[in-house]
């Protein structure tokens, strides 16, 4: 999608014209600092250019042609995590998801990968988006699990990253099978509200049991829940990767789907796809057919917790004397600055002890694909937000992302942890279910 006519500016600068980093977003950038504290990669790796200040300063050197597309430069474009915890800490506003997203998508037509890279990013791509394929290839993940065959693996960092994708994999019984859920879904008592449900991909595989809960407590809401089969991919995966022509592609698609099902809201349960869905209007800004639907499609996404929180829901909630502790996903607190909703609600349950997570809006360096491209600062990350979960003493540790979901059980199993992961609907489901029994 270009970005208007060839300038001589356009011409120094060693981005091309699709979808460059806005020089008014990357201007906004007032050097203060302030962000640095709340960087993940620049506490773990101490460089000023593994920060969110010093990777404006390349994505800008690049720009005005000072600097080239060099392995220097997708070194510390591919370090960041995407968490955005710089967008919230940025006194200035400044849109670093958006500006990163472009300098990746930059990365990936001008920068000559490794033919590993490359073949894991592919096979990534091609994979994860798909629930069918991803259903194919747990089979494959699970005889490779057995048999480590990350072993085979010539080149040591694809190794590592096959290492971690065989790690990540649920043991074989915690694997859910398949729940299949009706197209239309009528709401408890009085209808208040149609809304329609995105059922995700990595979601839908791995944490149906996430969705079906979804279902339940919206329903027990007064809502009526439509899942139109025809949804795909919200495009997140690839978008945030900067592959923005793809997550188009997705994003016209869910669009048209949700128009047609003709819903007051939609609702998602998985913080990535949440922050990707309300952004439509940015990525589909320069399309004359799509601009103004995404915008009206933005504003009607609502994460499922914002959603119960701003409805106001609905009683009468059983006991869970639980201690149950929460992780801020990256995409609902940094992307959505959804932070007190999920607390609020977990609050409201009786006999749950809500303990604070230090630090947790930390990233746990699952961060879309980062744990598998990235492995050794993934797991840093990891062992940083397991080590804070243990601390707090919790049985049950609740957060909204299935990434995140993935990432922290590979962390909790790798130490033999009994913790639980549970979203936070599941845990209203279950004090609803509570409540009907007493
Ligand atoms: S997105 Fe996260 S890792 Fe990247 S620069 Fe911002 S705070 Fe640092
Ligand atoms: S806080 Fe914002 S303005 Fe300040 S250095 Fe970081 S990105 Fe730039």
């Amino acid at each position: 999608m270009s970005s208007g006519p060839v300038t001589e500016a356009r011409r120094r600068s060693a981005f091309d014209a699709v979808d460059p980093p806005e020089e008014k977003k990357y201007l906004e950038c007032i050097h203060c600092g302030f962000c640095l504290p709340s960087c993940p990669t620049y506490l773990e790796m101490g460089n000023e250019m593994d920060s969110p200040r010093g990777r404006i300063y390349l994505i800008r050197m690049a720009d005005e042609g000072k600097i080239g597309i060099t392995e220097s430069f997708v070194k510390h474009m591919e370090s960041c995590l995407s968490c955005r915890a710089c967008e919230t800490a940025c006194p200035s506003g400044v849109q670093f998801g958006s500006l990163m997203e472009k300098a990746r998508g930059q990365v990936e037509r001008k920068y000559k990968r490794p033919f590993s890279q490359k073949v894991l990013r592919r096979f990534l791509f091609s994979v994860l988006p798909y629930p069918d394929r991803m259903r194919a290839m747990l089979k494959v993940g699970r005889l490779s699990q057995r048999l480590g065959l990350h072993r085979l693996a010539i080149h040591g960092g694809l190794s590592k990253s096959l290492r971690v994708m065989e790690e990540l994999l649920p043991p074989p019984d915690e694997v859910p099978a398949e729940i299949p859920l009706p197209r239309v879904t009528p709401a408890e008592g009085t209808p208040r509200f149609r809304v329609g449900l995105l059922t995700g991909c990595v979601q839908r595989v791995l944490y149906p049991e996430v969705n079906a809960a979804t279902v339940r407590v919206l329903s027990r809401n007064g809502c009526v829940v439509v899942i139109p089969t025809e949804q795909g991919c919200c495009g997140s995966i690839q978008g945030h990767e900067g592959g923005l022509e793809p997550a188009r592609a997705f994003a016209r698609t869910i669009i048209d789907t949700f128009e047609q099902a003709k819903v007051d809201y939609v609702i998602v349960n998985a913080a990535g796809c949440g922050s990707m869905m309300k952004g439509y209007s940015d990525l589909l800004r320069a399309d004359p057919q799509y601009a103004h639907k995404a915008e009206t499609f933005g504003n009607k996404v609502r994460d499922v917790l914002q959603f119960l929180h701003q409805i106001g829901a609905n009683g009468p909630l059983g006991p869970l004397p639980l201690t149950v502790t929460y992780h801020d996903a990256c995409h609902l607190v940094h992307g959505q600055r959804i932070r007190n909703e999920p607390r609020a609600l977990l609050k409201s349950i009786p006999g749950l002890h809500l303990v604070e997570l230090p630090e947790s809006d930390f990233c746990c360096g699952s961060a879309g694909i980062y744990n598998l491209v990235e492995p050794e600062y993934g797991a840093k990350f990891l062992e940083r937000k397991v080590e804070n979960i243990v601390t707090t003493g919790a049985e049950v540790v609740a957060m909204a992302n299935p990434g995140c979901a993935l990432q922290i059980a590979m962390g909790l199993r790798k130490r033999t942890l009994r913790i639980k992961i549970l979203h936070p609907v599941e845990l209203l489901d279950l004090a609803y279910r509570a409540g009907e029994k007493g």
